[in-house]
């Protein structure tokens, strides 16, 4: 009996502490289990009651304690936080996060304290490491996460690869440019052996949906990835690689004490619409710094897309300007080249006539620097922060309104660094930012208030580039709002009217989509800027309603919803602008896609466009009885309803 009780109380933890506890999100709907077990923290959640991720493994090593192994719980603590959120430039204008906290901290074999934060609402889990200053330590080196994910064996996958380092276009990847694939099983290795960039998407059979991505991510840390699959971790988080940024600079992170790593973010829900509405990104950060001018969000053109380098001068882009004022829109973007097809000398010409026109201006700068062969030009303009602050000077008197920085150099913290910098510069000099050839935007949108869009994606210039991409438009369009457009605005460059993607619109790559599937990614693709890849002849050759419906569709949106889709296959949400609602879809399936379309509550006029069978659009007004509307859209093709 002694013999018993004695070990009955071995079994028990020193501290007294239960090493398991369970919280549920405020309606119930997700529910977080951390445990330890054997000096090792886990996490697992469920959705309805259902398993969605599997105890997956926590903790971290730095460069002077393992935070990982030989762990014991310190202390429990719950909260709860209840916030409202207004938004400018993501998918919605407000969020109401209410979030049950759990902060579990730990102590290594060492007595060293670490704390992991869990906020859990009723659509995501956020979590992230907090580190104390703790003795004479006033920094540390991250070396290693083994932060995983482990998801039931029936999943299936929609990921895209991380790119090998220092290949590609000028030796300028990885810059978040390569394909997904919808529906692969787990356990297939990734196409370089790299793993994932976020956000990755993952579909738990008929159980739901989990979101996988990292926000609040600046010039204190890394951006992360995910590794490959193996069966015992599932995914874990993986640094940048050592090539990327030419090899200059560490992979791993560091930070000063006291510090917190980004939040790594799951939305999870039985269906797809927490994955397509969800705010988290956004939700668990803060305003860095305040604007330094109201700036002003909108549309522009720019030649590039389509007419391409040789339009990079004085002529052409005066054409674009006399498109931009004929559309109504706010911009110009004079993209690559420009310093010296036009030149600096001749620059303020060219500014005054778009100025006269009502139309303002965005130059195009490369990043590097050190890090790719770039020759794109301006370049060494914007590395280094004595050259860059005398440009951007010279931006401010001109009264260029923005800059697009392309061709950016990885992943790590040096260039985290970088990006922070030129975003907290551009505001100083009163200038927004779009940024190219870079990477995710993790909750920039909110932290940065100049920061107004990155690319990130296979963007309309590979429609251009490959008629392989046209042949897969319809695929790619349906995945982004499920995937990378859901965590951050996505700077596209599309609507594109031409058929044929040359200036002459009799050459190049053939577009396989209909006008209004076009007028659709508009809608679709969210970006508080919009570059359009609207050509001058446009005016022309495409139908009046379209460029009608081009001058009109807003950049900026009060709130999102999911009507419809699978990723993939199709997709059709609505977003509201104000009073009105925009509804757009489109069909990546090779059969005609009848769908009874729910439209938002109050929705009984409006204007439905449409490409039929042949892919020919047409624009008819409709009343309603009732909020629903069965419409059919063909393969390749589109659907817009607005509110009138
Ligand atoms: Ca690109």
């Amino acid at each position: 009996m002694r013999r018993l009780l004695l070990a009955f109380c071995l079994l028990l933890p020193l501290s007294g502490l239960a090493d398991e506890r369970t919280i549920s999100s405020p309606e119930g709907t997700l529910s977080l289990t951390v445990s330890l077990r054997e000096g090792k923290l886990f996490y697992a959640v469920e959705c309805n009651r259902l398993q969605l991720v599997e105890p997956s493994r926590l903790g971290y090593r730095t460069s002077q304690e393992d935070f990982s192994e030989q762990l014991s719980l310190v202390d429990w603590q719950q909260s709860r936080i209840d916030r409202l959120h207004t938004f400018s430039r993501i998918k919605t204008a407000s969020s109401h996060y209410v979030a049950n906290v759990l902060k579990a901290t730990l102590k290594n074999r060492h007595g060293r304290l670490f704390t992991v934060e869990f906020r859990l609402d009723d659509r995501n889990l956020a979590f992230r490491y907090l580190l104390p200053k703790d003795g004479e330590e006033a920094s540390v080196r991250i070396m290693e996460e083994m932060t995983s994910f482990r998801l039931p064996a029936i999943t299936t996958t929609f990921l895209t690869p991380q790119s090998d380092p220092m290949v590609g276009w000028k030796r300028s990847k990885p810059s978040y440019e390569e394909e997904y694939e919808a529906d692969a099983p787990m356990d297939q290795p990734s196409q370089f052996g790299h793993g994932y960039t976020f956000p990755a998407l993952f579909r738990v059979g008929d159980r739901g949906w989990v979101l996988i991505s990292e926000t609040d991510v600046d010039s204190r840390y890394c951006a992360s990835r995910l590794t490959d699959y193996s069966p015992s971790e599932g995914y874990r988080i993986a640094f940048p690689m050592a090539e990327e940024n030419n090899g200059n600079g560490t992979s791993e992170p560091a930070m000063a004490l006291p510090g917190a790593t980004p939040w790594r973010t799951l939305t999870l829900g039985a269906t797809l619409h927490p994955i397509v509405e969800t705010t988290i990104p956004w939700d668990l950060v803060e305003e860095r710094y305040t604007p330094s001018i109201p700036y002003r969000l909108g549309r522009s053109t720019w030649s590039w897309i389509i007419w391409q380098d040789p339009s990079m001068n004085f002529e052409d882009q005066c054409r674009y300007i006399d498109l931009a004022q004929a559309m109504g829109y706010e911009y110009i973007l004079i993209d690559a080249g420009w310093d010296r097809q036009i030149g600096y000398e001749r620059m303020p010409e060219l500014f005054a006539y778009a100025r006269e026109r009502g139309v303002e201006p965005w130059l195009w700068y490369s990043s590097s620097g050190y890090w790719n062969d770039i020759t794109q030009s301006p370049v060494n303009r914007m590395d280094n922060p004595i050259r860059r602050k005398k440009e951007m000077q010279w931006l401010r008197e001109q009264g260029v309104r923005g800059i697009k920085v392309d061709f950016w150099g990885g992943d790590k913290q040096e260039t985290m660094r970088l990006y922070e910098a030129v975003l907290s510069d551009a505001n100083d000099y009163g200038l927004m930012v779009i940024f190219h050839g870079c990477t995710l935007p993790r909750g920039w949108e909110r932290m940065y208030p100049n920061f107004v869009g990155s690319e990130a994606v296979l963007a309309s210039e590979n429609l251009v580039f490959g008629q392989a991409h046209c042949d897969r438009e319809a695929f790619k369009a349906t995945l982004h709002p499920f995937i990378r457009n859901t965590v951050a605005s996505m700077e596209f460059g599309g609507t594109i009217l031409n058929k044929r993607l040359n200036r002459t619109n009799d050459g190049g790559s053939i577009r396989r989509t209909g006008d209004v599937f076009q007028l659709a990614t508009a809608v679709l693709f969210q970006n508080p800027i919009q570059n359009f890849a609207l050509t001058p002849n446009n005016l022309e050759d495409a139908p009046d309603f379209c460029i009608d419906f081009m001058r009109e569709v807003p950049t900026t949106w009060d709130e999102v919803r999911l009507l419809d889709g699978y990723p993939g296959r199709y997709v059709l949400l609505a977003r509201r602008h104000g009073n009105r609602w925009w509804v757009a879809g489109v069909n990546a399936t090779s059969e005609p896609l009848t769908l009874t379309v729910a439209l938002p509550e109050g929705f009984r006029h409006g204007q439905l466009y449409l490409d039929n069978e042949q892919l020919a659009p047409s624009r008819r007004t409709i009343k309603l009885q009732k909020n629903t509307l069965p419409i059919t859209i063909a393969p390749n093709g589109g659907v817009v309803l607005v509110e009138r």
